[in-house]
């Protein structure tokens, strides 16, 4: 089968075959009540200033089909919901909690009790659970596509090509009973037939330990995939895990099919088998300032100085300090702000190893058009981000199918002119999509005239 353009990054795996360790839970947390820059409506907190909450307990409703509950965190009291709290993608309201350093669970929790494939969305919905891959799109909204049409396949995605991060990797070796728990969810309410867990090939015992994990189970593939970026990105996961191509305009589940990170799949066992909403995860702290580097089990809503410090802090001054992996992450410029759900690294580099290249002009090398998965040209999009005529621009941009990218910066890997082509590619999302916005505008209010 033909495979997608990729890129190989060097892989930095260093915390492959260290097993999560929960570390001591920090002394406050801090909840946003907007876990995405694109999830516009808050949350509604259902409690108040001086409240005693417990672990797993509700504290604020979803009010927008785009996000998800929120519960708390840790035992202890609400100390404030703050108005400008700051977090990575900006200031937002947010719930701080001083914790009790009990860590009580909620004493009403229990699993869920479904009856029917309504009742399950319900509780997709009050697990808190959102996508982990990285979008952070709440569950119960990407399982709902099963009240348009049939789920007959659940492609798991396990790939986790960006450099450094492993903490799905220790998932598939750690919760594979939790794995299996969702999985049969999946086959009892949305009746799918077919699940197939996408790993890349730098990851053989995981490989090797689910596919005698789930042996017995013929509805279960485990589908070995090249190392290469980016592997885990939607598109091409689906391409080189199935084949299936999904064209301009149309919607994946049109395919029969649902993408799920397995750290996803493996909440929703355990929040079914327990009945604990999301409260905490693993994630890897690594990079080359950072003293120790781990996997760790922490509580949402703990700030990143909290957790490099359960790393043994930063043994170099760190360079740049990015929330996920260096190719796709967020670099932040305070270490208070929290670890939000989809979270999944801390990625701190040392001073010496962020040093700036210099953008030079294009010499029309063609690499980055080579080496774009999904065949775009961010050369194209590059040099009409420059033009002064907006309406131009626009058509170009939509024409190119600028929406289509999905931003994973394998264009400005390869770019030997040091080109900073996906984040002209962000901002050029950006002015479309303001761009489209007014021009609605305009052409409802003529048609109102
Ligand atoms: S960032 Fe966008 S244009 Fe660049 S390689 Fe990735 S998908 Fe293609
Ligand atoms: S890779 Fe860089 S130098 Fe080469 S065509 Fe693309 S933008 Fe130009």
């Amino acid at each position: 089968m033909r495979k997608m353009s990729a890129v190989k990054v060097p892989h930095h795996k260093n915390t492959a075959g260290m097993a999560s360790e929960r570390v001591t839970p920090p002394d406050e947390v801090l909840l946003p009540l907007v876990f995405n820059a694109h999830r516009v409506i808050p949350n509604e907190p259902v409690v108040a200033v001086g409240d005693h909450v417990y672990v797993g307990q509700l504290i604020a409703e979803a009010r927008d089909k785009s996000t998800a509950p929120l519960h708390a965190t840790v035992s202890g009291t609400v100390v404030s919901i703050d108005e400008d709290a700051v977090v990575t993608s900006g200031k937002v309201k947010a719930i701080r909690i001083k914790s009790d350093g009990k860590m009580e669970k909620d004493p009403t929790l229990k699993a869920p009790v479904v009856n029917s494939v309504e009742e399950f969305l319900a509780a997709c919905k009050d697990s808190g659970i959102v996508g982990l891959g990285g979008a952070a799109y709440p569950l119960h909204g990407k399982l709902s596509a099963i009240l348009k049409a049939p789920i007959k396949t659940v492609l798991i995605n396990g790939a986790e090509c960006e450099p450094y991060i492993t903490c799905d990797h220790r998932t598939m070796l750690e919760n594979a009973a939790e794995m299996k728990a969702g999985i049969e969810q999946l086959k009892k309410w949305l009746k799918s037939e077919k699940f197939v867990i996408g790993i890349e090939s730098n990851k053989p015992d995981a490989i090797a330990y689910l596919r005698d994990y789930f042996k017995d189970d013929s509805s279960v593939e485990i589908k070995k995939l090249a190392s290469v970026y980016p592997q885990g990105a939607k598109q091409v996961l689906l391409f080189n895990a199935t084949g299936i191509i999904v064209k301009k305009g149309e919607r994946l589940a049109a395919h029969g099919v649902i993408i799920m990170n397995v750290t996803t799949l493996a909440k929703m066992g355990e929040f079914f088998t327990t009945g604990m909403p999301y409260v905490e995860r693993t994630i890897t702290v690594d990079g080359s300032a950072i003293a120790n580097p781990r996997n760790i089990v922490i509580p949402i809503g703990t700030s990143i100085d909290y957790a490099v410090k359960q790393c043994g802090g930063f043994k170099a001054e760190p360079g740049r300090i990015i929330l996920g992996g260096p190719m796709m992450g967020k670099t932040v410029d305070t270490l208070d702000a929290p670890i939000a759900k989809a979270t999944n690294a801390i990625v701190a580099l040392a001073e010496k190893d962020c040093l700036e290249l210099k953008e030079t002009p294009c010499i029309h090398c063609g690499k980055c058009v080579e080496h774009c998965p999904l065949n775009l040209n961010p050369m194209m999009f590059s040099n009409v981000m420059e033009l002064k005529n907006d309406d131009m621009k626009a058509m170009m941009l939509e024409n190119g199918a600028i929406n289509v990218c999905m931003e994973c910066g394998s264009c400005s890997f390869v770019c030997p002119a040091h080109r900073p082509l996906a984040a002209t590619n962000h901002t050029a999302k950006g002015f479309l999509k303001k761009y489209q916005a007014a021009h609605a505008e305009a052409q409802e209010g003529g048609s109102k005239k």
